[in-house]
Parts: C-alpha cells; structure tokens; sequence
C-alpha cells in the first residue's frame, strides 16, 4: 500500500504542510503531481512562461525526491481521470494535499474526494497556502469582512497569537521507492514549447523589504520584491516570508494581507469572477471598441505611462503595480472599456496572475468591487507619471520614440475622458 501526496500550486520541499503530515504519518508516501488539461488546454500561448516554470520545478523537486531514496509521479490529463487509473494501478492508502480556494479547485478537488471516497480511500488536506483560510478572519458578530482596513488589524492581532508549527525535516525516509525510474513528460508531448521570458529570483533581500514602502511607488526603481509567481506556486513558503516581513516592514505585511483579503472575498464571492462586487456597477454601458482595445493592449494609447505598463507586461509577464492601477484605471474610466477584458488580457500576460488579485485589481481600479477607488475618482496618467516617473526613466526604457515623431497621439482627450467616465458611471448608478 501507498499513500500519496498531491502537489498543486506548493511546488517545494521545504516547510510544505501536507507533505510533512503525509511523510510522518505514512510509510510510503508517493508524491504526486499533475499537469492539468483542463487548464492547459485552454493556453493558446504555447511557449506560455507559466508552464515553462511549472515544467522546470517539478523536473527540479522530482531530482531532489529521488536523491532522497523516493521519486516523483508526474501525470498528464484531466485530474479525475488520472485518478481513475491510478487507483487502478497502486492500491493507495491516504491522499494528502494542500487545500486550494479557487472556485475550480475546489470544483475539482471535491470530485476527486467524492471518488476516492468510491474506494475507500482517505482524503486529507491541509492549510499552507495562506496565513488564515476564508473563514478565520471574521468580525464581532462572525461576518466576513468587506473591507480592507479592519480585516488587516485582525490578521495582524490573530497573527501575532500564532504559534508556527516546526515542519523542518520531514521523514524522508518515509518516501516510497519505485522499482524502475519514473518517466516524466516533456513540454513539447504536451504541446508547449520553450519561453525565453526569464522568471524573477525566488529570493528577496531584507534590505529591499526594509526599504520597501520607500521605493515600491516607483517604477523605474527596483524596490519591489518580485516574488509574486512564487507566491503563486508555492515555490516559497508564505509563512516564513510573513514572519520575516513582520519583523522588517509593516507596509510590505499589508501586501500580503492584500493577497489574502481578495482570496477571502473570492472564496465567498465566487460570483465576483464574472460580475461586478456591487451589482448595481453591472449597468454601466461599456464601450465595446475592439481598436481602443487594441492601442491598449500593444501600447499606443499615445499617454507615456500606459503605453510603457503595456509594454513592459508584453514583453517580460511583469507590470509595477503602480502601473497596473494606472493602465487598469485608463481601460476602465478613459477608454470605458469592460474590466472583463483587461482583466483576461493580464491573466494571459502576467507571470504572477493569480485570480483573486487580479480580479480584485481590475475591479478596485474600475470602481466596481469591495473597499475600491471610487468611480468619480479619476487617475490622470499624465500626473501619474509626473509624480512617480518624474525623470521618465521609465517611460524611456520602453517607450524609446516618445518625445518624437513616431510616437502616437493620444487616443482620448483627458479632460473629455474623465468627464465621460464620470457622467456614464453616474447615470448607470442612478438607474
Ligand atoms: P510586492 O510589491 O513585492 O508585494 C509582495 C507580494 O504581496 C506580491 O508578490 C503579492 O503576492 C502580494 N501583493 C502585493 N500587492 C498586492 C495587491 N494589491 N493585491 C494582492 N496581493 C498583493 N497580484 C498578483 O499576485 N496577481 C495578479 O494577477 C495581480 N493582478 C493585478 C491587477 C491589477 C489591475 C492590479 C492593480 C494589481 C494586481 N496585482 C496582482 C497586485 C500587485 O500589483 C502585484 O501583486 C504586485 O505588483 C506583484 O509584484 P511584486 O511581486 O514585486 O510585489
């Protein structure tokens, strides 16, 4: 008999809750992981960096399992069906896995509970994404939060309460060892191909962290951590960047908390993925011009901040997020283009595209979603830049023709801009 781990997005060995509790309460733990074709199929870019990064872990994290006397399964398909024949071939024992809170997971993880189940067999699953799950973090009278601000001195009061468990050293001798090696698929059997996009280092010094809310508004200076694709994964442990940040700067825990508020608000909001958080929102007439959309995407909305943003995302799967607020805001309120589309076109792009930040951006900059900027409230990129780019050594790195002929006129007058945006929103509301 065999137990299995299951990784998802906690791609590391180390401080990784359900594999330390797999490894001590089983003898042969078969960790597990599977390339998804319900969420692969639906990439049409096929050297989509994301997959590329995931590919290169789990031929990393499959060496590091056997140098340790075990291995790592790797499968390719529908999860479910993997599981149908893997029952098949290994009587197993125990299922471990890291619970995950998107709406398809948990679709997912709730078929495969209900056929392992079928068989007898055990489904365990742990928290390790998050510091506190959807439920842990509640006002007086029990009722989630709607709002940043008392959500974060709540997480902050239970955090400092918390008590860590050590889950350094796990049993590794626990590891199941199988007769022959385990093959493993190529990007190129599924479909994909090589990304020459480099990924950000899963490091981050405490020197850049201390200095963080300093820097982090400017996006020519590299004072963020970039470790969002990580966070993404889970090839870093949110817990123990958490308690680091806690000792080094509060401003940068606050970011983290963000991560957690908008997990929190789309556990309990599924609805939120396609419809606006306050539905009377879902009334504004969005313009559906597919050229406005176009200059938007490729960068030549002629407004230097937006187009650089633009840019710098197509070309490297990053976006400051000074900037993201700042193009976001120019889709919704300048172009009065759906969020719906900005949103898809980041989740494409972004290297860190997580759901519940992405969709909590897009409808924090539209105006439509929980604790957002309110519609009257209008960025004026040419500002923006002055105040956050104001040698524009942004703006030059990757807008090099601004300045000159070249470069594009603006695609909308400001001043009439703000002005539509304003009356459109007022109007939907006032229905
Ligand atoms: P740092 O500034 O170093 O922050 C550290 C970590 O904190 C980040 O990696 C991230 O995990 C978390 N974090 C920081 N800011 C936020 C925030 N506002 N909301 C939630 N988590 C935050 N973040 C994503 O992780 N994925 C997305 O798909 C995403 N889409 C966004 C879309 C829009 C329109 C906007 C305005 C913001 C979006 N963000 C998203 C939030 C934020 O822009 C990024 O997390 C940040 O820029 C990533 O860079 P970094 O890793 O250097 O972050």
């Amino acid at each position: 008999k065999i137990s299995i781990f299951w990784f998802r997005r906690d791609l590391r060995l180390q401080d990784n809750t359900g594999l330390f509790y797999a490894l001590q309460q089983e003898k042969n733990v078969l960790p597990l992981f599977i390339f998804d074709r319900n969420i692969l199929d639906k990439l049409e870019d096929k050297t989509d960096a994301r997959v590329n990064f995931i590919h290169d872990q789990i031929t990393y994290l499959k060496g590091e399992l056997e140098k340790k006397g075990g291995s790592l399964l790797v499968k390719y398909g529908n999860p479910l069906d993997v599981y149908k024949d893997l029952l098949d071939e290994y009587s197993v024992e125990t299922v471990y896995t890291n619970r995950d809170y998107e709406p398809y997971a948990r679709e997912r993880d709730q078929a495969v509970e209900k056929l392992l189940k079928e068989k007898e067999v055990e489904f365990m699953t742990f928290k390790d994404q998050l510091i506190f799950e959807p439920d842990e973090i509640v006002n007086g009278s029990g009722e989630h939060y709607k709002v940043f601000t008392p959500f974060s001195r709540q997480w902050k009061d239970k955090f400092k309460e918390l008590k860590f468990d050590s889950l350094s050293n796990p049993s590794w001798k626990n590891l199941y060892n199988p007769d022959k090696t385990l093959e493993m698929i190529s990007l190129k059997e599924m479909g994909f191909a090589t990304s020459n996009v480099p990924i950000p280092s899963p490091e981050t010094s405490d020197k850049l962290i201390k200095k963080y809310d300093e820097t982090r508004n400017f996006p020519a200076i590299d004072g963020t951590s970039r470790l969002g694709i990580h966070l993404r994964f889970g090839t870093i442990s949110i817990r123990q960047l958490a308690q680091r940040a806690a000792g080094l700067n509060e401003i940068f825990l606050n970011e983290l908390i963000w991560r957690e508020f908008y997990m929190m608000i789309l556990a309990h909001n599924p609805q939120v993925v396609d419809k606006a958080f306050k539905p009377a929102y879902d009334h504004i007439p969005w313009r559906h011009d597919e050229v406005d959309f176009k200059a938007w995407c490729e960068g030549k909305t002629g407004y230097p901040i937006v187009d650089a943003g633009m840019r710098e995302l197509n070309e490297t799967g990053y976006m400051h997020n000074r900037v993201r607020m700042v193009v976001a805001s120019f889709l919704t309120k300048h172009l009065l283009l759906d969020w719906r589309w900005g949103e898809a076109y980041f989740a494409k792009k972004l290297l860190d595209f997580e759901l519940a930040s992405n969709n909590g951006g897009w409808q924090w900059a539209a105006g439509t979603g929980t604790d957002a900027q309110p519609y009257f409230r209008v960025f004026n990129p040419t500002s923006q830049m002055e105040k956050f780019d104001k040698n524009l050594e942004y703006v030059k790195k990757w807008v090099p023709e601004y300045g000159t002929e070249k470069y594009p006129k603006p695609i909308v007058d400001h001043k009439f801009a703000r002005q539509r945006a304003i009356d459109t929103y007022k109007e939907a509301l006032d229905r």
